[in-house]
């Protein structure tokens, strides 16, 4: 990913509007300096993800029309409980969308109320004022029912967006018995969903192939994260962050290589003695929402007031890749089980009830020996809102320093954020 053209022809050929979307990449870039570049130091080599966000709608976008051109279909999904091993099964392509930026919001407007949720709004105004390219490269769009404001978000998609749409019904009560048929029945209802688009038939081979890619991926992640428990880190948050983010729709192949090496050169500092704050920092554990770029105000906030963030349970964090993936078996229907099992390891707390999500967040407190837990909701989002409250609760009963953050996509708390964290890192410290 090193070629510079001009992707204009591109972005016009897609349907963007042109004016609006070079207003929108006129912004990242300040961003980035400003959170990336000027406020860290002693980085590991992130020359490859500061050129991905540098081309974010170019030589990705290049690579989905060629892929389109011979054949293959592209497909959106909005969660982790969409599996992307199912997709590349059969030869399709899965971006990952979302909206972590509230500059789109104004094509959302008087279609969906104020008070929604910033991500959910944020990818509604990129996919209906065609400023995002990955929405206009897509065949199909692929929703799920987690939360509320995600089932009614797809029914705008359907009304406003030109492009088909699928959902998956995500069962509710996981932990039943008959929600783990249910939850098969679905996956299979998306395989052949998966078939009649892309003309491919899903089989043992390709399927096992695509979770071996696919768990590969994460491994590389898991690496990332595995370092992260180091004292003093070799990465910081908000680079870490940023490699969650960019897996989410980057080719995995390219995922596997790239976050591999970085996992080599952490492990290797590690190894040196090489971190990016002083030893003994305070760690900072993020659970909630999760994160879309170019939302890292709340790492941005953390990392300047002198801590340093060590992990986050979040969907851009450890939810994406902690549920590990059985790839035995010695049939279709196998691995299709043993696909439903690893999916349904995973604590949204769009489920109910979700008691596994703060027994997951202890565990990682002592693995990543966190000193204190931001739990971040987005405002607006019921269900980590409410979970927020008996959470922060549960954890200061057995000492764990804990806050709760409400934020959006705005800057104006900043100020006000930055205030409230540096009082919890005070209380820390004493
Ligand atoms: S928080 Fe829940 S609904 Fe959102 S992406 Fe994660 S699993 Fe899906
Ligand atoms: S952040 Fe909350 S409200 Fe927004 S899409 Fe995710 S679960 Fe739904």
């Amino acid at each position: 990913m090193t070629e510079k053209v001009d992707h204009y022809p591109m972005w016009k050929n897609l349907g963007l509007d042109l004016e609006k979307h070079d207003q929108l990449l006129a912004i990242l870039p300040d961003i980035y300096k400003k959170i990336y570049i000027e406020t860290q130091k002693n980085r590991p080599d992130m020359s490859f993800w500061d050129f991905v966000v540098g081309d974010i709608h170019g030589i990705r976008i290049k690579e989905l029309k060629e892929a389109k051109e011979k054949g293959q279909k592209i497909l959106g999904t909005f969660c982790l409980y969409v599996p992307d091993e199912l997709i590349f099964a059969v030869n399709a392509i899965s971006v990952g969308l979302c909206g972590g930026t509230n500059f789109s919001n104004y094509a959302a407007e008087g279609i969906v109320p104020p008070n929604l949720c910033p991500l959910i709004k944020s990818a509604l105004g990129f996919a209906l004022g065609n400023i995002c390219p990955y929405f206009n490269s897509l065949n199909l769009l692929v929703g799920e029912t987690t939360c509320d404001g995600k089932k009614k978000a797809w029914e705008v998609m359907e009304k406003y967006f030109p492009c088909e749409l699928y959902v998956v019904e995500i069962p509710q009560c996981k932990d039943r018995p008959q929600a783990r048929e249910h939850w098969i029945a679905e996956l299979k209802a998306l395989v052949k969903k998966l078939e009649n688009l892309t003309s491919n038939k899903l089989t043992f081979e390709n399927l096992k192939a695509a979770m071996e890619k696919i768990e590969n991926k994460r491994n590389q992640i898991r690496r990332v994260y595995q370092a992260r428990k180091a004292d003093p880190p070799p990465i910081s948050g908000k680079d870490a962050l940023l490699v969650s983010q960019v897996a989410f729709y980057d080719d995995p192949d390219r995922e596997i290589q790239m976050v591999g090496k970085l996992a080599d050169e952490l492990e290797k500092r590690i190894r040196d003695g090489v971190g990016v704050v002083k030893k003994s920092t305070k760690r900072i554990l993020i659970s909630g929402t999760p994160m879309a770029i170019p939302n890292w105000k709340l790492h941005q906030i953390i990392e300047t007031s002198g801590a340093i963030v060590v992990c986050e349970e979040t969907c851009t964090g450890t939810r994406y890749f902690d549920a590990k993936l059985e790839i035995t078996g010695k049939t279709l229907e196998g691995l299709i089980g043993n696909l439903a099992e690893r999916y349904l390891n995973i604590n949204c707390a769009c489920f109910t009830p979700n008691e596994a999500r703060t027994e997951d967040i202890k565990r990682l407190v002592k693995e990543y020996k966190a000193d204190g837990v931001v739990l971040y909701s987005l405002s607006f989002c019921q269900p980590y809102i409410i979970e927020s409250i008996a959470i922060e609760k549960k954890l200061k009963e057995i000492g764990i320093p804990t806050i709760s953050i409400e934020t959006d996509y705005s800057s104006e708390d900043e100020g006000q954020l930055k205030t409230r964290i540096e009082a919890f890192l005070e209380m820390i410290k004493k």
